[in-house]
């Protein structure tokens, strides 16, 4: 469950995706859990190839379903997502689940105004007519905030700044109400400014709407910023899950300590260096035995017997909380004291 105590709009349980390629298998999503709420924000962390985009995609139902092999189950509103069919899927994109992506000049395009872009999406789920379409089009200009939408609305996507793309985006990506916003690095590639002003937005929409938004970055300030929930995955697993507050302030996993220690703070002191994670995030053909993170962890000595190379570490969850690793309980939060002094100092 997540935070609250509300019934999971979307639930999913020990979700594995493996995409056969020419060198051989790739677990890129390896026994995946979690729920969300309506309303809600779980934001998924991670660095790149850690299966959190994959597993959107594989929700979303835009997998290659020729070449990947999936188990699990994915039930939106209870309803089964790995069972449906395309036209089932086509239906509840734009409907009710919707997408936004890091490149919206890639997702948007060029041979049509923005307007027909958004109108199209509204009259294929609605069967509105053109006039209505064109109406909400200028309708959703105007809530994500573009100055003059009745003019702007025939603006071809190079009319448009990059921020304002993005705003086109959500705005045709919650034409329809969609109850489910999947979110993929959508600010990454704007200027802090205008990325905030994203977030407002994404978070006043959210407010209005009551649309439930999986969040995925592999930055924590942003995590910060908007999530409710937090995941933490590393080489297509789940290594930390928690509410913002427990995973950001009290994290459990190593590895969201190195990513923790790799990013600056705003009241901590200057003269900390930042300590990026030693090594590279593992291959998914072949991933490491027992904990997938044993390679660059510097702290697999301290378990007892070499288990952190030979047995993977159950993440158990509790309330809502849980990480998966062989350290105990005492030595976590010993570690996390040394380190909270020296950033405070
Ligand atoms: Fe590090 Fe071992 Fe914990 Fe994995 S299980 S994160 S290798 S201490």
């Amino acid at each position: 469950m997540t935070s609250t105590d509300q019934q999971p709009f979307l639930s999913v349980r020990d979700l594995k995706v493996h995409f056969s390629t020419e060198d051989g298998v790739v677990k890129a999503v390896d026994g995946l859990s979690f729920d969300l709420a309506k309303g809600k924000t779980l934001g998924i962390v991670g660095e790149s190839g850690s299966g959190k985009s994959v597993t959107n995609l594989t929700i979303l139902g835009l997998h290659d379903r020729d070449r990947t092999a999936i188990d699990g189950e994915i039930l939106l509103d209870g309803k089964e997502l790995l069972t449906a069919t395309e036209r089932e899927l086509e239906q509840l994109r734009g409907n009710k689940m919707s997408m936004i992506f890091q490149d919206a000049l890639a997702s948007l395009s060029p041979y049509h105004t923005i307007g027909k872009q958004i109108g199209e999406t509204y009259r294929k789920h609605t069967g509105a007519s053109k006039a209505e379409a064109r109406t909400r089009a200028i309708e959703m200009l105007r809530r994500v905030g573009i100055p003059q939408p009745d003019v702007r609305v025939d603006d071809y996507p190079h009319q448009f700044s990059g921020g304002m793309r993005q705003r086109a985006m959500i705005a045709m990506a919650l034409v329809c109400d969609p109850e489910l916003l999947v979110a993929d690095e959508p600010t990454t590639a704007l200027d802090v400014t205008v990325q905030a002003q994203i977030m407002d937005l994404l978070k006043d929409l959210q407010q209005e709407f009551g649309t439930a938004i999986i969040f995925i970055t592999h930055d924590l300030g942003v995590i910060a910023d908007i999530a409710d929930d937090v995941l933490v995955m590393y080489g297509g697993r789940c290594v930390e899950r928690g509410t913002k507050k427990e995973v950001l302030r009290a994290p459990q996993h190593p590895y969201t300590w190195g990513l923790l220690g790799s990013m600056p703070t705003l009241d901590g002191p200057v003269d900390v260096p930042l300590t990026p994670i030693p090594g590279s995030p593992p291959s998914l053909l072949n991933p490491p035995t027992g904990c997938r993170f044993h390679p660059r962890c510097t702290f697999k000595e301290k378990v007892q017997g070499g288990l952190c190379s030979t047995e993977q570490p159950l993440l158990e969850i509790t309330d809502g909380r849980g990480a998966a690793c062989h350290l105990t309980a005492d030595q976590r939060r010993d570690y996390f004291a040394d380190q909270t002094a020296t950033r405070s100092h």
